[in-house]
């Protein structure tokens, strides 16, 4: 590669569709894809597994892990904690909740900071998180706000766990979905917003294909893909 890596930065609330419009559109361009909700969601399962309820326990707990990743055959992220495959576990709904409560903590957050910029450094990256295109990939070549109505996204997210068989009452994932956008955009350390120089995409009522084109048009309009 003679150039430095493309990088593209893609934030926004929970259930917005974020991991699968760019994994879709990673495939399509041709790049790696980085779900850095995963990484969070690794640490929030170590959290949860050895019962770390306060900041303190939370922060004692990071000298002991070591996240790594990898991506399948079927070039899916798989995580692994201290070597042991996570990649299921970490999408248990408990899980979601534990993750956005250690990822308001700054140790966390700086802990995961180096993992999520070395992986930019060495391919051309779609990233999805919170803050991506603020602070993880500040000069990233595009920046997406990716965003829905709290209804839609929770109807999103009631369909994905229903197929995948860990179904949940609706009132209760809409109920989990607000207080993660509050937990989300409240925090102190990297708060979600978008950036200044961000694409603000809302895809409330639209078709997968339909937010997936879109996508696509912002990044090849902005980078000659
Ligand atoms: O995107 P996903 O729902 O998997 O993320 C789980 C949680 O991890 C989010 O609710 C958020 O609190 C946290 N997170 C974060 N920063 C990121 C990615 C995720 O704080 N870059």
């Amino acid at each position: 590669m003679d150039r430095k890596p493309y990088a593209i930065a893609i934030d926004g609330p929970s259930g917005a569709g974020k991991s699968s419009l760019a994994r879709s559109v990673a495939r399509e361009i041709g790049f790696v894809y980085v779900d850095t909700g995963a990484i969070y969601r690794t640490v929030g399962w170590a959290a949860l597994r050895r019962s770390a309820e306060d900041a303190a326990a939370v922060a004692a707990l990071l000298p002991e892990i070591r996240i790594t990743m990898d991506y399948g055959e079927d070039g899916e992220q798989r995580m692994y904690l201290n070597g042991e495959d996570v990649s299921e576990k970490i999408r248990l709904p408990e899980v979601s909740m534990a993750a956005s409560r250690i990822s308001a903590l700054p140790e966390v957050r700086s802990f995961l900071l180096d993992m999520q910029r070395s992986l930019a450094e060495k391919n051309n990256v779609i990233m999805d998180g919170r803050d991506i295109g603020t602070v993880v990939l500040p000069h990233a070549d595009v920046k997406i706000f990716l965003t829905a109505s709290v209804e839609d996204r929770a109807r999103r997210r009631y369909q994905e766990l229903c197929q995948r068989g860990t179904a949940k009452d609706f009132e209760q994932l809409l109920r989990e979905i607000k207080e993660r956008d509050y937990n989300d955009t409240h925090r102190a350390a990297a708060p979600l917003r978008p950036a200044e120089d961000a694409v603000v995409l809302d895809t409330t009522g639209n078709t997968f294909q339909q937010s997936r084109q879109q996508l696509l048009d912002i990044i090849r309009g902005r980078v000659g893909l």
